[in-house]
């Protein structure tokens, strides 16, 4: 008897929204992504192990974790 298991990262792409970056100052599109990882057991996501909700900047680039509640308020849904 053996067991396979591990982590998978899901990416959802939740919304876009123009808003001043934090990271350049500019007014630019951002892509707010939400990252949820789960525990596996044999390839079947089983447990959520942690959600992250992800903005990034279209014009700079730049990354960075926002909380939830942002998340809701800036992409619907
Ligand atoms: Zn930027």
């Amino acid at each position: 008897m053996f067991f396979i298991f591990g982590l998978r990262t899901k990416v959802d792409q939740s919304g876009v929204v123009q808003q001043v970056c934090r990271h350049c100052g500019n007014q630019a599109a951002q892509v707010i992504t939400r990252r949820s990882t789960k525990f596996t057991l044999f390839f079947v996501p089983l447990i959520p192990v942690r959600t992250r909700y992800v903005q990034q900047c279209t014009f700079c680039g730049a990354q960075y974790q926002i909380d939830k509640a942002d998340a809701r308020r800036l992409a619907v849904g």
